[in-house]
């Protein structure tokens, strides 16, 4: 079947916040023709399934509707990212997916429209993050109805209007677990424990005094029961006892994975620890024109940090269009000693202006207070205390003034938890 030849200035691909963020900061400094691609029927991304408030309010560090907070509900945050694409004369076409690479920055793409391929002078990738569902989480045990991710819950009670269950048990203490957790209590069930395989911090008693459910550290879930009906999950404890938790629904939050298929098909480099795009502190990614935003990059921040990310850019792209795409000298790899997961960005590039003047982090265990050392071939560049614990799954902050005293030609810069 022939495709549709079609050229652009500038294809963002994903319209959520942060690809709307980037096409309204582009369109709205007159880079030409901006078009969004959004596979859904409506842009926005994730936030127009989450009805709770606390959207466009940057930095809040929990996902729930709880609390004091404020800000937008989900769906009312998506549509002023949409409006503020739309409103400066950014394209959006929703219901276009795009499928493929076929050229460095031509894409093929399916839609209402039937195929096309599409070149652009510059592509902004911001397909976002998907939880993992409980299969690639290796629990075992029968596969009955009411197990849900967080994203497949909010849809089949705010998109669907669905009746979940009554009892429900939720998986993970990341951020996001307690937006699961008001969404379930929203549609009525009540909450049998939350669980975690982290061990005991400070945290737990605070949240189980405010939350009003127990929060269960240090299980790992054995398995799965129930035939017609989840009816189970089994858990084991720190000490080695196994419990069950009865319940008829059960949802696993959390443990979000960059969709990163489009960057892969494309052969751009992935970053081991993050599984996004490696990419540099001007969203460069590995290929020239070819930039990327939002929780591609680093799964899931807030919504607020994922638009201020796209609108921030503009200024590369801007300047990949006036022909100034490649840094001015070698990039220095950034990278992490465990426990410490991943750092985002994971690339230096020599004339580095770091959106946000911070890197973020993720640790794989719960450390008390780490100070965070930052060194290249042996040399201290900085050091740093943090104030508070750091906790698997929550985002944590390396200030960016050590820059200036990186060698550029030395080699990879490295990040130690102490
Ligand atoms: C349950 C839950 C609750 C949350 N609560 C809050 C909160 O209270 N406050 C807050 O600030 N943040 C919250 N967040 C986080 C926030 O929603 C995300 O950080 C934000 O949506 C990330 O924006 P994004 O544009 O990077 O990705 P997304 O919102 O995921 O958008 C990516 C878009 O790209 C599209 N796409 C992907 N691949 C393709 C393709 N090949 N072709 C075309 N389109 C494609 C997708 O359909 C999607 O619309 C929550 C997240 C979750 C999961």
């Amino acid at each position: 079947m022939t495709r549709l030849e079609r050229s652009v200035d500038v294809l963002v691909v994903g319209g959520g916040p942060a690809g709307l963020g980037a096409a309204a900061e582009l369109a709205a400094s007159g880079a030409g023709h901006v078009e969004i691609l959004e596979r859904e029927q409506d842009a926005g991304g994730i936030p127009r399934h989450c009805l709770h408030g606390g959207f466009g309010v940057r930095g809040t560090g929990r996902f729930s509707g709880s609390g004091p907070r404020g800000g937008m509900s989900g769906p009312a945050f998506a549509r002023a990212c949409v409006a503020a694409a739309v409103g400066v004369g950014a394209v959006l076409r929703t219901g276009v997916s795009v499928t493929g690479w076929d050229g460095p920055r031509t894409v093929e793409t399916t839609g209402p429209a039937g195929l096309e391929r599409i070149t652009a002078r510059a592509v902004v990738l911001a397909t976002g993050a998907r939880e993992r569902p409980r299969s690639a989480r290796l629990v075992p045990g029968s596969r009955p109805p009411g197990i849900y991710t967080t994203g497949e819950l909010q849809r089949a009670v705010h998109v669907h209007g669905q009746r979940i269950g009554t009892h429900a048990v939720v998986i993970g203490n990341e951020p996001v677990a307690h937006g699961a957790a008001d969404t379930l209590r929203g549609a009525g069930l009540d909450i049998v424990a939350m669980v975690t395989d982290q061990p005991v911090s400070p945290l737990p008693a605070l949240v189980r005094a405010w939350a009003g459910f127990p929060l269960l550290t240090g299980a790992t879930v054995t398995r799965l029961t129930g035939r017609n009906r989840i009816s189970g999950v089994e858990l084991r404890h720190e000490d080695g006892r196994t419990t069950t938790l009865r319940c008829d629904t059960v949802v696993f939050t959390g443990d979000f994975v960059p969709e990163h298929e489009l960057a892969r098909r494309g052969g751009l480099v992935i970053d081991a620890g993050t599984r996004g795009p490696a990419y540099d502190t001007g969203f460069r990614t590995s290929r020239d024109g070819v930039f990327a935003v939002g929780n591609l990059l680093h799964a899931a921040e807030d919504a607020g940090v994922a638009a201020a990310e796209g609108r921030a850019c503009a200024v590369p792209v801007l300047r990949g269009l006036a022909g100034h795409d490649r840094p001015a000298g070698p990039l220095v790899p950034l990278e992490v000693d465990p426990p410490l997961r991943w750092v985002a960005p994971n690339r230096i590039a020599p004339d580095a202006e770091l959106h946000d003047g911070r890197f973020v982090l993720r640790t794989g265990r719960r450390l008390p207070r780490p100070h965070l050392v930052v060194s290249q071939d042996g040399r201290e560049l900085h050091r740093q205390r943090l104030l508070l614990p750091v906790l698997p799954g929550h985002p944590f902050h390396l200030g960016a003034g050590w820059l200036e005293r990186i060698d550029p030609h030395g080699s990879a810069v490295r990040i130690t938890a102490l």
